[in-house]
């Protein structure tokens, strides 16, 4: 573990699907990021590069939510 960044409260971020917790910023390397659950490794985390909050929050959707959110196109 190389060190955490919180992510600001002014970036929306989804809560961890499996735990509820608010999900951090992690450097893997020098140059990549990933997004990821400060509970758990087997929880979601996205792939070590950019930071992707969208992605994060894509893959903890509720499926209730998702269905929601495809009805609305
Ligand atoms: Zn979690």
């Amino acid at each position: 573990m190389k060190g955490y960044v919180s992510i600001p409260n002014s970036i929306y971020t989804k809560p961890c699907k499996y735990c509820g917790a608010r999900p951090i910023i992690a450097l893997t390397s020098h140059i990549d990021y990933v997004v990821r659950c400060p509970n758990s490794d087997t929880h979601y985390k996205t792939q070590p590069g950019l930071i992707d909050v969208e992605d994060w929050n894509i893959h903890n959707t509720l499926l209730y939510e998702r269905d929601k959110i495809s009805n609305r196109y």
